[in-house]
């Protein structure tokens, strides 16, 4: 038994998407003695937020308490928690649980993020211990000790928050392609994935970063937040053609299923690599013409969130470089008005939900 309740926004149906989630109480998953209670300060709104309320990747078991980018306080501790304590501060992102058994192939060489025989999100899945995943749009929320990061002292909460799905999600998949010194780096699709891609790309000492979205209206953000140069494809003519073969490794955020692919795999170097993390609804992407792959010998991958070990590396290297997210805060409050912005595009970079209440 606990002394307070689990409540938050829960989307009931597509609609909620709509800004139509509505406050209500919640189980959380079954209790062990591997977990800890969250005061939930702050909660980010990630792209997927919206595929989930809205059925986007399939039917959603509602209601649904969406919100995986998690920071808060430990307020219970079970018997067998032996990396957080009452008090700490601690951020939970996508993945609440994976299997963690040592013969694991994925959890064995902490590869957790692609474990394939327990892989639990933080919402939307069900707990092999039982009961569902809820999310952080929520007063308090329930995690596995493994899945919780300690946060570091000098990282804004707002900052952090972020940081656990948009900043990890985009930092492995740089880290493990080899930005750095000497590359020249893509971002396609500057959004709350795509801002982190810049920060950390310029972080991690690429010798040329350029932001590739749609509108001419974001160049001098994107220039500010630390890109050499920017790419507006739906107002300059003849782009993919003009910066053709120009980039060794390219990080995709976009989820559109008629995203220009072609075009942008065009702009790859012979042996250089595209790594696909946008997620489209139903999973769609558009067609690829062998031509396009070998005449470069171009690289095509994905990448899925990221390992706690690695979490905790980029936010120690968040603290090291000092990166400073541009989060906007948004009372928890006013959740649904602040879904309906992220999914008119309005978000610079990204919102984070605070509860005002338990800071
Ligand atoms: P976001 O803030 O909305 O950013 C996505 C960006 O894509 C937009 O800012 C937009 O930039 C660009 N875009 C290009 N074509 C678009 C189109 N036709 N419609 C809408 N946007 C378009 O979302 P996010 O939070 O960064 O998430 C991006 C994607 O990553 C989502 O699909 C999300 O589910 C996925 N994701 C994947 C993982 C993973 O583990 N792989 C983890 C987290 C999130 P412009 O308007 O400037 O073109
Ligand atoms: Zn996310």
């Amino acid at each position: 038994m606990t002394d307070y309740k689990f409540e938050g926004w829960l989307g009931h149906s597509p609609e909620s998407v709509k800004g139509q989630m509505k406050w209500g109480e919640f189980e959380p998953k079954t209790w062990t003695e591997e977990d800890i209670d969250i005061k939930v300060t702050h909660c980010g709104i990630c792209g997927s937020d919206l595929h989930m309320l809205r059925s986007g990747w399939g039917p959603t078991d509602y209601p649904c308490c969406v919100g995986h980018e998690i920071v808060g306080t430990v307020v219970r501790v079970g018997k067998n928690v032996t990396q957080h304590k009452l008090g700490d501060r601690v951020g939970v992102g996508a993945q609440g649980r994976s299997c963690m058994l040592s013969d694991c192939p994925d959890c064995s060489v902490n590869q957790e993020s692609y474990c394939k025989r327990a892989n639990i999100n933080t919402y939307g899945s069900t707990y092999p211990e039982g009961g569902k995943g809820f999310g952080g749009y929520a007063t308090y929320h329930r995690a596995n000790q493994h899945f919780a990061i300690q946060i570091p002292e000098g990282l804004k909460s707002e900052y952090a928050a972020p940081l656990m799905c948009g900043g990890i999600t985009v930092y492995s998949p740089l880290k493990n392609h080899g930005c750095g010194p000497g590359k020249s780096v893509g971002i396609v699709g500057v959004g709350g994935l795509g801002h982190f891609a810049v920060l950390f790309a310029r972080a991690l000492g690429a010798d040329k970063v350029v932001g590739i979205s749609r509108r001419e209206a974001k160049r001098a953000e994107v220039l500010k937040l630390g890109a050499d140069s920017y790419i507006a494809t739906e107002e300059e003519e003849d782009w993919a053609t003009k910066h053709a073969h120009s980039l060794d490794l390219i990080v995709s955020t976009v989820s559109n299923t008629n995203m220009p692919l072609e075009q942008y795999l065009s702009l790859i170097k012979t042996n250089g690599t595209f790594v696909q993390v946008g997620a489209p609804d139903n999973g769609v992407l558009p067609p690829i013409n062998a031509f396009t792959l070998l005449s470069a010998a171009v690289k095509v991958t994905g990448s899925a969130i990221g390992p706690p070990r690695q979490i905790k590396e980029m936010l120690e290297f968040a603290v090291e470089k000092n990166i400073v997210p541009w989060a906007q805060t948004r009372p928890l409050a006013d959740a649904n008005q602040a879904i309906v912005d992220m999914d008119a595009g309005k978000a610079r970079y990204r919102y984070v939900l605070v509860n005002e209440n338990h800071l």
